[in-house]
C-alpha cells in the first residue's frame, strides 16, 4: 500500500528567487535516495512542503531521507478530504497509531487553504474534543504536550504526529563542487560532511604512497567514501601515486620541514586536479593547533601555494567534537582502523611547528616543484564509488 510522507525543508524556503532552483535539486535528491526501494514513488510540491507517495517501507523511507541534505523533518502522514467529519476520523486514526495512553496532547491546525469554512482554532478544538471522546487516558496540555497532532488544510488535509529530523542544510549540488583532501583519518571525512551539508558536491583526492603505506590504507579510504556516498549518491575518488614525489621530498628537504613540504605538494597536485574536474575550492580536515602541521604558521605556509580557496570547516573544533560528529555520520569506526597513511609514516622527529615563510622557501629550494607536480598528476587512478 502507498504511504504518504510530508517533507519539510526550512532554510531553502527562504531563498527568494532561487527557491525553484533549490527545490528542484532537493526533489532530485529525494528521488535518488528512494528509487532503489520504489521506482514509482511520486513527489508533489506545494508551498514549503514536499509530499512523497511511496510503497517503500517506513524504515526504508526514514533511513534514506535522514541522509538527504535540505530536509528539516519528515512526517509520516495520512490525508483526507477537506471535511470536518473526515478530519476528525483521520485525526483519530493517526492518534491511534501512537502510543498515546496516559499521555498529554494538543492539536495544532494550519489552514493555508482559506476556503475551508472553519478557522484553525475551531478545527483544533473540534478534533481535540473528538479524540478525548473516543480515546481513554488522553489529556490535553496546550503548553508542553507529549504528543502534538498537526492538521494542515491545503488542497487536501494532512494529519501527522511525528517529526523525524532530517540532516538540515542545503540540497547537495546547489553550491557547486569542491575537492577534498581525504586521508584515512578521523577529520577529513567529517570535513566532507560539513561541506556537503552546505550543498557542495565533493570529489575526494587521496595521496597514496605504496609501499610506505599499505594497500589496505587505500581500501580504508575507499571504505570511507562508501559511507560518504550514502549522503551523495556517488563520488569519484582520485588516488594519486605519491611515492616518487614523497621519496624526493624525503631526500631533498630538511627533515623538520617534511610535513609542510608534503602538504604543499599535495595542495599543488590537488589544485590542478580540481581545476580539471571543475571543482572551485579545496577542503581539508585541518583544525587549528591540533598537531605541529596545523599551527597558524603552518597553515599559512600551506596556503601560500594555493590560488583557490582552501576550506577548513573543522578549524575551530576540538578533537572530541570532531570524533562525536564522525560517530554520528558513521565514519569513525573505519577511521580508527590502524592502517597508517603517509603523514603518519613520515612524521619527522621534530617537526617545524612554526615555520616562517622564508625558511619554507629555503627548504624548498632544492626541489623541482613543477616536475614533482607533473609526476603526481601523471599517475592518478579514478575510482567510481557507489553505495
Ligand atoms: P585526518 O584525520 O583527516 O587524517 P589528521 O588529524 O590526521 O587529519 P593530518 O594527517 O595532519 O591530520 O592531515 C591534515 C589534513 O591533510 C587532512 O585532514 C587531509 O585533509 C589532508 N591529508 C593528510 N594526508 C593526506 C593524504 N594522504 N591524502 C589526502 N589528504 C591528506
Ligand atoms: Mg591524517
Amino acid at each position: 500500500m502507498e504511504s504518504l510522507y510530508l517533507i519539510s525543508f526550512g532554510e531553502i524556503a527562504l531563498k527568494g528567487e532561487n527557491r525553484p532552483f533549490f527545490e528542484r535539486i532537493l526533489m532530485q535528491r529525494i528521488k535518488q535516495a528512494l528509487r532503489p526501494y520504489d521506482e514509482n514513488m511520486r513527489l508533489q510540491k506545494t508551498h514549503g512542503r514536499i509530499y512523497c507517495f511511496t510503497k517503500a517501507s517506513r524504515e526504508e523511507v526514514l533511513n534514506s531521507l535522514e541522509k538527504v541534505f535540505g530536509i528539516v523533518y519528515i512526517s509520516p502522514a495520512i490525508s483526507c478530504e477537506n471535511h470536518m467529519d473526515q478530519i476528525k476520523q483521520t485525526a483519530l486514526e493517526v492518534m491511534k497509531s501512537q502510543n498515546y495512553a496516559g499521555k498529554t496532547f494538543k492539536v495544532e491546525t494550519r489552514r493555508p487553504n482559506k476556503s475551508f469554512p472553519l478557522k484553525s482554532p475551531e478545527v483544533s478544538r473540534e478534533a481535540g474534543a473528538h479524540l478525548l471522546r473516543n480515546l481513554e487516558g488522553l489529556k490535553v496540555d496546550v503548553h508542553k504536550p507529549e504528543i502534538q497532532l498537526d492538521i494542515e488544510i491545503r488542497e487536501k488535509t494532512f494529519i501527522y504526529c511525528e517529526k523525524v529530523p532530517g540532516p538540515g542544510g542545503l540540497p547537495l549540488g546547489c553550491n557547486g563542487k569542491a575537492m577534498l583532501l581525504l586521508s584515512g583519518g578521523i577529520d577529513s571525512p567529517v570535513a566532507a560532511y560539513m561541506l556537503m551539508k552546505r550543498g557542495v558536491e565533493i570529489e575526494p583526492i587521496y595521496f597514496h604512497s605504496f609501499p610506505f603505506t599499505s594497500d589496505r590504507a587505500k581500501e580504508k579510504v575507499i571504505d570511507l567514501c562508501r559511507v560518504l556516498v550514502e549522503y551523495s549518491g556517488h563520488m569519484r575518488l582520485h588516488v594519486v601515486n605519491f611515492t616518487e614525489a614523497l621519496k624526493e621530498l624525503g631526500e631533498k628537504t630538511p627533515d623538520d620541514f617534511l610535513t609542510i613540504m608534503m602538504r604543499r605538494m599535495m595542495v599543488r597536485i590537488a589544485q590542478k586536479t580540481a581545476e580539471s574536474v571543475g571543482a572551485k575550492a579545496l577542503v581539508t580536515g585541518e583544525s587549528l593547533g591540533q598537531v605541529a602541521s596545523q599551527t597558524l604558521e603552518a597553515l599559512v605556509a600551506t596556503n601560500e601555494v594555493a590560488t583557490m580557496p582552501i576550506f577548513r570547516p573543522l578549524i575551530g573544533f576540538d578533537k572530541i567534537e570532531i570524533m562525536d560528529l564522525a560517530k554520528k555520520i558513521g565514519t569513525y569506526d573505519i577511521s580508527i582502523e590502524p592502517y597508517a597513511d603517509c603523514c603518519t609514516v613520515f612524521v619527522p622527529e621534530h617537526p617545524k611547528a612554526r615555520p616562517n615563510i622564508s625558511g619554507v622557501h629555503e627548504a624548498e629550494r632544492g626541489l623541482k616543484v613543477e616536475k614533482l607536480t607533473e609526476l603526481g598528476l601523471k599517475d592518478i587512478e579514478i575510482i567510481d564509488v557507489k553505495p
